[in-house]
């Protein structure tokens, strides 16, 4: 979500067009779920979500993994870009999610319809969310934050692995954000060398967010500053998140395409993102708690 699109204590009087969810203000917010062509990132890695709302796509021998489903429009496009990289959607046995807000979530049931046979994963704290179609939040109410409910198959702990065909993603509950946001990691081979990719959740404190001795939920300022220490202790080679505006995802891809194919291996750029981020996160602590 953008800073710009809220008031601090204001109503929530935003449209769903520049609801991002980005660290810092975008100089021109952008809709964030408009279609963009699917590409690869790494071996059995692509890049399957809208033009800021990201989904992945992990190609495994006993089917696929995708994470995130963006909001509705962005799930139809997920189900779209697996085909025209000729998979079959059909094939989905594994969903997971960074966090219940509707423009990760949103579309998780969209990727269910294409596979019904898939199992979702989610945290406990976002599952109930997303199976609450995006009701229970504290902070993001009313029908423009809901969605098509998606029960979660497995609840999944922060250290939980999940594997399919000999993949493995790891879940870490780096909450804050959202109490049970999930930074997942896993394995991923670019330019030849096995490497950590880091799904990053998200680290951005939403304007009218409380912290200190008033919080938007019990615990949140801890579990902020326990997500950026645990996102500094992590290799973060190939850094990618639930927006693509974390990452220079478009500026990644265009080197990509001109010939870079390290283009995504970027922990220097991970490190930079968490420093920013969390500079941001103790400039609104301070704010509030002077
Ligand atoms: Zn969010």
């Amino acid at each position: 979500m953008n800073r710009r699109t809220f008031g601090i204590h204001g109503t929530v009087a935003l449209s769903a067009a520049v609801f991002v969810c980005a660290a810092h203000a975008q100089p021109k917010p952008e809709v964030g779920n408009e279609p963009f062509a699917p590409f690869k990132i790494g071996e059995g890695l692509y890049y399957v979500g809208g033009t800021d709302w990201t989904s992945y796509l992990l190609t495994t021998k006993e089917g696929l993994i995708v994470i995130d489903g963006g909001d509705a429009a962005v799930g139809k496009q997920v189900v779209a870009n697996i085909r025209t990289l000729g998979f079959d959607p059909a094939k989905v046995k594994v969903l997971v999610n960074t966090h219940e807000h509707f423009d990760h979530a949103a579309g998780l049931a969209e990727i269910k319809k294409a596979a019904p046979g898939l199992k979702f994963y989610a945290s406990a704290a976002d599952g109930a969310i997303i199976a609450a179609g995006g009701k229970g939040d504290p902070f993001l109410t009313g029908p423009r934050f809901e969605y098509e409910p998606l029960k979660p198959d497995v609840t999944i702990k922060d250290g939980d692995k999940v594997s399919l065909g000999g993949v493995t993603l790891t879940a870490h509950i780096t909450g804050g954000h959202t109490k049970g946001c999930t930074t997942w990691t896993f394995p991923v081979t670019i330019a030849g060398k096995v490497r950590q990719a880091l799904d990053l959740c998200s680290a951005s404190v939403l304007p009218g967010y409380k912290l200190g001795k008033t919080e938007t939920y019990p615990g949140q300022t801890a579990d902020y500053r326990k997500s950026f220490a645990f996102w500094r202790s992590q290799p973060c080679e190939v850094f990618v998140a639930s927006h693509g505006g974390f990452y220079g995802m478009k500026a990644k891809k265009a080197a990509l395409e001109s010939g870079k194919a390290d283009a995504f291996v970027d922990p220097a750029g991970c490190k930079a993102f968490v420093d920013r981020a969390e500079a941001a996160f103790q400039a609104e602590f301070k704010k509030q708690n002077p």
